[in-house]
């Protein structure tokens, strides 16, 4: 959906990688000396980049790399606060997308309709909220994999049930196959920051 924006390439500021500007991670300056993720590229200002991994991260704030990419000496950051920080902003921006997906009727939900649908192949992307019950989710879970269908576990039942306009779910699918590319893409880098790739 980026692909009209200009490709700008930036430097990590961690291992100095250049990457295309969408590839990274934005970061910005608060009045308050405070360093803040600007995920969807668009706070003003000058911003600091890094890879969308954990480990540029870390190395970012035990080589104090905000205060050379700001120029100026910063209070210490904790590497723990900044990826929690990166995380919540992917999960926000995962459930933005959700709702656009199902606002154009491309998510699917409910444990007996999913199943019949994967059974069908109309499901590019399964999402298994992290707090369902193993017993339902298992079974779909293991149809999706048979399918060849991309699985995940994310945000919990009531976030889910939310963006599919219900009580809590603990399953959606996502039935438009380019807003299943984009949320895996989301999940991946959720994954990148976690540290579980
Ligand atoms: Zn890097």
């Amino acid at each position: 959906m980026e692909t009209t924006c200009r490709k700008v390439e930036r430097s990590c500021i961690a291992c100095r990688e250049k990457r295309e500007q969408q590839q990274l991670i934005r970061f910005v300056l608060a009045p308050d000396k405070t360093i803040v993720v600007d995920y969807r590229h668009r706070l003003p200002g000058r911003g600091a980049y890094i890879c969308i991994d954990r480990g540029c991260i870390d190395t970012a704030v035990a080589r104090n790399c905000f205060d050379r990419a700001f120029r100026q000496k910063l209070p210490a950051q904790q590497g723990e606060e900044l990826v929690s920080a990166v995380a919540e902003a992917i999960g926000q921006r995962l459930l933005g997308l959700l709702g656009i997906a199902r606002k154009a009727g491309g998510v699917a939900s409910g444990t007996s309709q999913i199943q019949a649908i994967l059974d069908r192949g109309e499901v590019h992307l399964l999402i298994a909220a992290v707090d369902a019950p193993a017993g339902t989710v298992s079974k779909a879970l293991k149809t999706a994999e048979a399918h060849g269908v991309k699985t995940a576990r994310f945000a919990d039942r009531e976030s889910l049930g939310r963006v599919a306009g219900r009580d809590g779910r603990s399953l959606i699918g996502i039935t438009n196959e380019q807003f299943a590319e984009s949320l895996a893409l989301e999940i991946k880098r959720l994954q990148q920051i976690a540290g579980e790739n």
